[in-house]
């Protein structure tokens, strides 16, 4: 409740996070106050932590689900207490170019991403802008509804690598945003069967292969024609493909998987540069671009997705069983780079 003390997991340096006392904020203006449900960790949570890109003093944690505690003066009109939400993002201007045509994540107006806004969800409560906040559907876990953020990112790179019926994917790279990318792919009409997915870790491969794609690889068992053979197409060619790792040799392996006019979606970050090959794009037509977050509407459709039980038990296999709190959040990052933990791991503070 406002007023009183929560927890919450505070970064101090890089690898050094801290669950301590903190004043439970007070929603003003048009903010909300959420007692957080769950809180999906993420790689971006990896970098911010484990790699020093956060602030000290940060509390991180943006994929969450919970329940309205109290409402800011001039919110009462949209939420009230008990209502159950997800968190978006805070809303773009709404007067450049990208805003005025929802594509909000472009926003001029945004900040480096990671050093926007307040506090995230890795505490007992998380207050944010009515805004940023989406109802979640009745009947659907509020559990599962942590899942709509990064579920949103994967329909986002599905929607900018616009597979037409019948054609082939690969998926680079299947962590959490790899898996539910093939997911997403699913659930705009690419036969499973025309799933490829590249990864090196045997226990993300295994979580691949149980979600039925045709076929899970290692990269190096993909065929990468060097830069002196830029016209070579390869066997299993796909027409699009998801870069989900951010990994500089999977972004070139990626773009060698491609024929002609196939399109190559940057999805995971990374901040070594690759070497992508300008004749083989060149020769091909390739297209290569990125995805990031998602447009207005975004969390909407991936909560609706949840909501239709259409994703089955495959939502189940990419979330590991066992919820962490925020005591165990340092624990669960470790584990994840270490490629001990395969799936989503959710944090129940
Ligand atoms: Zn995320
Ligand atoms: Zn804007």
């Amino acid at each position: 409740m406002s007023g009183g003390t929560m927890r919450a997991a505070v970064l101090h340096g890089q690898g050094d996070l801290r669950v301590e006392p903190r004043p439970v904020p007070t929603p003003t203006g048009r903010q909300v106050l959420v007692e957080v449900s769950h809180c999906g960790v993420c790689g971006t949570d990896l970098h911010m932590v484990l790699d020093g890109w956060g602030q000290p003093g940060s509390v991180g944690g943006h994929e969450w689900s919970g329940q309205v505690s109290a409402v800011g003066p001039e919110a009462r009109r949209r939420f009230a207490p008990g209502d159950r939400v997800v968190g978006g993002p805070a809303p773009g201007c709404g007067q450049c170019p990208p805003c005025r045509d929802d594509r909000i994540a472009l926003c001029e107006a945004r900040a480096t991403p990671g050093t926007e806004g307040g506090d995230g969800a890795f505490a007992d409560y998380v207050c944010v802008d009515e805004q940023a906040l989406v109802p979640v559907p009745a009947g659907l876990d509020l559990r599962i509804a942590a899942l709509a953020e990064p579920l949103a990112v994967a329909l986002h790179a599905v929607t900018r690598a616009a597979p037409e019926p019948g054609q082939r994917a690969l998926v680079c790279g299947a962590g959490p945003i790899g898996a539910l990318a093939i997911l997403a792919l699913r659930a705009r009409g690419v036969d499973p069967a025309d799933i490829r997915v590249s990864e090196p870790n045997p226990t993300r491969r295994q979580l691949a292969a149980s979600l039925g794609v045709a076929e899970v690889v290692t990269p190096d068992q993909l065929d990468v024609p060097s830069i002196a053979e830029p016209r070579r197409l390869v066997a299993d060619r796909v027409d699009v493909a998801l870069e989900c790792s951010g990994r500089a040799s999977a972004m070139y392996a990626a773009c060698a998987q491609l024929g002609p006019g196939g399109r190559l979606v940057l999805v995971g970050s990374g901040i070594e540069s690759p070497r992508l090959d300008p004749n083989r794009i060149l020769l091909n037509e390739l297209v290569v671009t990125g995805a990031f977050e998602y447009d207005a509407g975004g969390i909407g459709e991936a909560l609706d997705l949840l909501a239709s039980g259409t994703l089955g038990r495959d939502v189940d296999t990419i979330v590991e069983p066992d919820d962490v709190d925020l005591d165990g959040l340092l624990g669960a990052l470790e584990g994840l780079v270490a490629g001990k933990i395969a799936g989503k791991v959710l944090v129940q503070p």
